[in-house]
């Protein structure tokens, strides 16, 4: 007689008999015990849930204990895993925002290290023995490097840019124009943000042109401010006209309103010489006379996770006094990052060597294709049997972050096509490597751009090439 469900199900064993077996008893000398507990339920839950489902063809597998025992060890690890760990960036997307962003340079993570391990100075007043404030730390360092009459530092740009409106314009109207209301992704939209802060929003103009007529036209007793935002991640071509900072900023003088410019990205330096359009840096805004402007940390200034406002003093001041600012503030690694970070742009030569994400844009061309070259080289030695078509070639790279939209880098590749497996399924086996290799795919073919490369990844990249032809083989 065909046994029951019931019958089926009373067979799975119990959790305790899983525990007392060998290899799990082995488990829990190096795992904890609620994690081996929780993945010999989950293991058991879920071949309880397969034999209701369909017990014929369940059964004879759910039942097997030794079956069972290695599902609930590959659960194990599966559970003792990071969620947030590192990856190797193949894309050539410099700023991946989905990626962690910049990466730090070596001198901020050594100054990390420091300040975490030890109590610091972040709000006491050294000089006076006294209660002092976080603020200061990167405030007289941001000021030297861009001109700037004071600072502040927040969670990241968009906490910058709320901050500003919701101390200068809460209840009142911010002139902007309607070919700047971006989104910057993930549906974070600048209009949001912005309204958020309790401004009101007072659209001119048309998608694609705007003139200082029409910001003066909307100038009425409820305009709290003029605002300008950075076309980070698209542009407007063609019949276009826009209004230049200088022309706002004397618009705003002659109505006594303060302009505010939210940069995006914010450069402290000219990236034009490695064949990017010319865009204005911080300190070139700052002199241009905008009475407020505010950038991300960790697009191309290269440092942490931080919204940087840079100001009149009497405008950040009252930045720093409103209460919300408390909800958006840094905490000591920011801070502690932030300030090396800027500390190597006082020599922009040394900022270029040291910091990761301007090193990665300055790289020459015949760097990358020696670069190229090597990583192909390596990914064919584990190749003995020929399986992958390894070459190299001439691309494209981003510099991504919504910085510098439309504008390439020529970079070099490595291409990989593997015989029996297509681009998208070598593309998801190197994703699932560990640590995780990101590529991307073009005309299927994978793509691993050299650019974002570290040194380390050319080995990581090879082993698991190794393990992928390795595992083929194996089916
Ligand atoms: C990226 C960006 C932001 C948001 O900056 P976060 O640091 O990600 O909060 C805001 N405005 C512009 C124009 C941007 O490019």
């Amino acid at each position: 007689m065909e046994p029951s469900l019931q019958d089926l199900l009373r067979k799975l064993p119990s959790v305790d008999e899983l525990l007392k077996t060998e290899p799990i008893r082995e488990a829990l000398t190096h795992y904890p015990r609620t994690l081996v507990v929780q993945a010999v339920r989950s293991v058991l839950e879920a071949g309880r849930d397969r034999i209701i489902q369909d017990p014929e063809s369940a059964a004879p597998v759910t039942l097997d204990v030794p079956v069972l025992v290695q599902q609930a060890l590959s659960r194990m690890e599966d559970l003792n895993r990071f969620t947030l760990q590192p990856v190797v960036n193949a894309t050539g997307i410099v700023i991946h925002t989905n990626l962690g962003r910049s990466l730090l340079a070596e001198e901020a993570v050594q100054r990390l290290q420091i300040l975490c391990r030890s109590y610091n100075n972040l709000e006491y007043d050294l000089e006076r023995g006294r209660r002092g404030s976080r603020y200061v730390h990167a405030e007289a360092l941001l000021c030297e490097l861009t001109g700037a009459e004071a600072a502040l530092v927040v969670n990241n740009n968009a906490a910058a840019v709320f901050l500003v409106l919701n101390t200068l314009a809460k209840n009142r109207e911010v002139i902007v124009s309607r070919g700047q209301l971006v989104e910057i992704g993930g549906s974070f939209r600048i209009p949001d943000v912005m309204t958020s802060s309790g401004a009101v929003l007072k659209e001119v103009g048309c998608t694609n042109r705007t003139h200082l007529r029409d910001y003066e036209a909307a100038v009425t007793d409820a305009t709290a401010l003029l605002m300008k935002v950075h076309c980070s991640n698209y542009r407007v071509v063609g019949f276009t006209a826009e209004v230049s900072l200088e022309e706002l900023v004397a618009l705003g003088r002659r109505f006594g309103l303060p302009v505010v410019e939210d940069l995006g990205s914010g450069s402290l330096v000219d990236l034009s010489p490695f064949g990017l359009r010319k865009e204005p840096t911080a300190q070139e805004t700052v002199r241009a006379g905008a009475d407020a402007v505010t950038f991300s940390g960790d697009k191309l200034l290269g440092g942490p996770q931080a919204g940087i406002i840079l100001g009149r003093e009497e405008i950040v001041r009252r930045c720093r006094q409103n209460p919300i600012t408390r909800a958006l503030r840094v905490d000591k690694m920011t801070l502690a990052a932030l300030e090396s970070t800027l500390r190597l742009y006082r020599d922009e030569r040394r900022a270029f060597e040291r910091i990761p994400t301007l090193e990665m844009i300055a790289l020459q061309l015949d760097t990358l294709q020696q670069r190229a070259e090597a990583l192909a080289g390596l990914v064919r030695e584990v190749d003995a049997a020929g399986r992958l078509s390894v070459s190299v070639e001439k691309n494209a790279s981003q510099v991504g972050g919504g910085s510098l939209p439309a504008q390439d880098l020529p970079t070099w590749a490595v291409s990989v096509v593997m015989k029996d497996l297509g681009a998208s399924a070598l593309e998801r086996a190197l994703r699932r490597n560990e640590p995780p290799v990101i590529g991307r795919i073009e005309s299927d073919r994978l793509l691993l751009d050299v650019r974002t490369l570290r040194p380390e990844d050319s080995g990581i990249i090879r082993d698991a090439f190794a393990k992928i032809l390795r595992k083929d083989a194996e089916h």
